[in-house]
């Protein structure tokens, strides 16, 4: 049954006449293959099934923020709360206004500046090279401790044309919300954004979130639970209602096209797809999600 959804899925999926714009902004991301796609779903029972170019390899981008955001609940639990908040926002991903508006503490963990701030949080008492380390060893515990690389051509890429980042990190130091020098943070901020898995990789380092089988070993429940209500409210950024209201489950997704989408217990699930809707969230992995929520019932508010 999910064998069939998933390759009726790829099919509309390789179909669609409208595959959305690859993100430009990034001069390594401008160069991917927007025609890619890739989903695979790990259920309770511990099968995983896949389609598509499901082994090629892609960035984390902002997936990566779940992890640290759950690196870092793990280690300085509600304290975190004192430097970001919880709440949704209407402004783009990397947008300065929220900043401005809140004195330096931004809205969510999941917009750009939030997850600079859990960065700097990560590299307290550590180098940024001990930080990168443990990201790292993080994801791979979560996946089931398989070789993952970074990208550095894509960290670099990012460090001397992510303008916007350097002005937030600027801004975060200007209101006493950095710890570190911009370039220590955000040079590891650039590094685990730019982590490399594939589809199944990530779908495995989802199961933690979803609370299949290996959820003991990384952090604790009430932290999942934060993360998933974080993931529902503010993962797509200012596209999360419209998220929420199509998929209607927790996701979170980056400007590479990936997605990891947790349903509750029941799948933790990677799409991905490379070109962007208006929000910057993958056009065609949404829409895929959308098309497995319906077929499977998945969503956290059907009523039966
Ligand atoms: N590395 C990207 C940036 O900071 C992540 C954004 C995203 O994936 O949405 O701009």
């Amino acid at each position: 049954m999910l064998e069939d959804t998933l390759a009726r899925i790829e099919k509309d999926m390789r179909e669609a006449p409208d595959k959305g714009l690859v993100a430009n902004y990034i001069p390594e991301l401008a160069q991917v293959d927007p025609s890619q796609f890739a989903m695979s779903v790990c259920l309770a029972d511990g099968q995983q099934i896949s389609c598509g170019d499901s082994t090629t390899d892609f960035s984390l981008q902002s997936v990566s923020k779940a992890f640290t955001l759950a690196m870092a609940l793990g280690r300085f639990g509600n304290g975190l709360w004192g430097r970001v908040g919880r709440e949704p926002t209407s402004n783009a991903f990397n947008s300065v206004v929220d900043l401005e508006l809140a004195g330096g503490r931004p809205p969510n963990p999941f917009v750009n500046a939030g997850a600079i701030v859990v960065t700097d949080a990560l590299l307290a008492g550590r180098s940024p090279k001990e930080t990168l380390a443990e990201i790292v060893q993080f994801v791979k515990a979560a996946i089931g401790d398989e070789e993952i690389y970074i990208n550095h051509d894509m960290a670099r890429s990012e460090n001397i044309t992510g303008h916007r980042n350097w002005s937030l990190a600027h801004f975060l130091k200007s209101a006493d919300n950095l710890e570190h020098e911009c370039d220590l943070t955000l040079g590891t901020y650039f590094h685990q954004c730019a982590i490399e898995v594939n589809c199944q990789q990530l779908a495995r380092a989802g199961r933690f979130l979803a609370g299949l089988s290996r959820d003991d070993d990384m952090i604790a429940k009430r932290h999942v639970r934060s993360i998933n209500a974080l993931m529902m409210t503010c993962g797509h950024y200012n596209g999360s209602g419209e998220f929420a209201y199509r998929v209607g489950f927790p996701g979170k997704s980056g400007v590479s096209g990936g997605i990891l989408a947790i349903v509750p217990g029941v799948a933790s699930i990677a799409v991905w797809a490379p070109g962007l809707n208006s929000f910057g969230n993958s056009m065609l992995g949404t829409i895929a999600l959308e098309q497995l929520s319906r077929a499977m019932n998945w969503s956290v508010f059907e009523t039966v």
